[in-house]
């Protein structure tokens, strides 16, 4: 699990060939890194304003919020959000219940609002591979993380929301945009530096997004100006181009998930998977008579026991009496020795991931001087997502990774701190403005 520079050159080579592949008219469609235009031509550029709503699907949490953009210097946006539970039923349910709750939650958000008589401009934020055509229209690829809701694959996910919002009859609302998580955290960072091109999440699940040349999308006609692409990179090495990386441990993973063979970068780098892996070494070694003096508990075999926010915790100031703790609840009987060596674990194993993603960054970097024929790029990177946030060195490692791999680079790591759907609300709010300049 632990990877040479040499290596990690490497994957940031067979990244870009993926991403040229995803681009490319002819080989667009067998491309294992879709690559997806998201018809987000610019960052924002300060002239938006508006009352918005924005729906943020996919995350960790269902959140609703209402974002106020004004030209006011102090404090331009406003944001009020509400949390609201998905059920394991409704994440693993039909179509139909997943969008008739999605409405209802609106409903009650803009009930608490006052809002329920205007039909005000919603921006989603849908953090999934969507085929678009225009901005508000979404054609769901695949669900991917925890989600598996049947009827929804293939589906225009605008369409459905609307039927949802309709059938209730009791409020209106005029979805204008879909935005994937990495397109909204590029915007909201966006919005405080204009550099930023660049999106990326490192959370449950990963992915990036970054502006591509018009010239260089297949996909979508015209040339000039550029768009933003939605890489989809967790599924990079669905095609088997990663096997001489993956280990046992990525194997047992993908074996026992929800969508075999498929996301299988997501499931050696994104935060859904990391206590998992941890469990499945620990595991391997105590069987082995290397920790525990061999002693192994239903506990420590049962899938899930081992959290990613375990790893943070075990990496924190006071690490060692945490993982006692963490591995106590196992009831494996940790000695001091044993904890060092967990600790040293879970170092190996998420500094794996922040190794990974430096690599996928370091592709897309690469991309980005050349399309701008410099000697030297100066850029930022948007990014969000609780491994990033939560892990005490995980940053840290990120960004010397990506600075010796890409060393003819200045490039700013800019953390998102209001989420992805402010960035969902300034998408909305161009949308809104264009509209309505066609509309006189
Ligand atoms: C999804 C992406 C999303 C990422 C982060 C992945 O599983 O395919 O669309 O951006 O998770 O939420
Ligand atoms: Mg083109």
């Amino acid at each position: 699990m632990r990877f040479s520079d040499e290596t990690l050159h490497d994957i940031k080579c067979r990244f870009r060939r993926e991403l040229e592949n995803g681009l490319g008219r002819d080989t667009h469609t067998t491309a294992t890194v879709k690559m997806l235009p998201t018809f987000v031509r610019s960052i924002p550029d300060g002239s938006e304003k508006g009352d918005f709503l924005a729906l943020d699907l996919g995350g960790s949490n269902f959140r609703i919020l209402r974002v106020k953009v004004t030209q006011d210097k102090k404090q331009p946006v406003q944001m009020e959000s509400l949390v609201y539970e998905t059920p394991e039923d409704i994440i693993h349910g039909s179509g139909t219940q997943l969008f008739d709750h999605v409405a209802e939650c609106l409903g009650d958000f803009m009930e608490k609002q006052k809002i329920k008589d205007k039909k005000l401009p919603v921006g989603f934020t849908f953090s999934f591979p969507c085929a678009q055509t225009k901005l508000d229209e979404a054609v769901l690829v695949t669900w991917t993380k925890k989600f598996k809701v049947s009827g929804v694959e293939g589906m225009d996910v605008v369409k459905l929301l609307n039927k949802a919002i309709k059938k209730r009859g009791d409020y209106e609302a005029d979805i204008m945009a879909v935005v994937n998580d990495t397109t909204g955290t590029m915007m909201t960072c966006g919005f405080d530096d204009q550099r930023c091109e660049v999106g990326i999440i490192i959370g449950t699940g990963t992915n990036a997004c970054y502006m591509e040349e018009l010239r260089h999308i297949d996909l979508v006609e015209g040339d000039e100006g550029r768009m933003c692409i939605n890489t989809e990179w967790g599924a990079f090495g669905d095609d088997g181009s990663l096997e001489d990386l993956r280990t046992e441990f990525d194997r047992e993973i993908d074996r026992g998930s929800l969508n075999p063979g498929k996301q299988l970068f997501e499931k050696m780098a994104s935060g859904m998977f990391m206590g998992e892996l941890v469990r499945l070494i620990l595991v391997k070694m105590a069987k082995e008579g290397l920790l525990f003096e061999g002693r192994i508990t239903p506990e420590l075999l049962t899938k899930g026991k081992i959290e990613t926010k375990h790893l943070f915790e075990a990496k924190s100031k006071e690490g060692l009496t945490k993982c006692k703790e963490i591995l106590t609840r196992l009831g494996v009987e940790p000695s001091q020795e044993d904890c060092v060596a967990v600790q040293h674990v879970c170092t190996i194993v998420s500094f794996r991931s922040a190794n990974l993603i430096a690599a996928t960054l370091g592709g897309i970097l690469t991309r980005l001087k050349d399309n701008k024929g410099v000697a030297r790029l100066r850029t930022t990177v948007g990014i969000d997502g609780s491994m990033y946030k939560m892990h005490p060195q995980y940053a840290r490692r990120l960004h010397k990774t990506v600075r010796r791999l890409v060393p003819d680079s200045d490039v700013r790591f800019l953390l998102s701190e209001s989420g992805s759907a402010k960035g969902a609300a300034m998408v909305t709010a161009v949308a809104y403005r264009l509209a309505d300049q066609t509309r006189q």
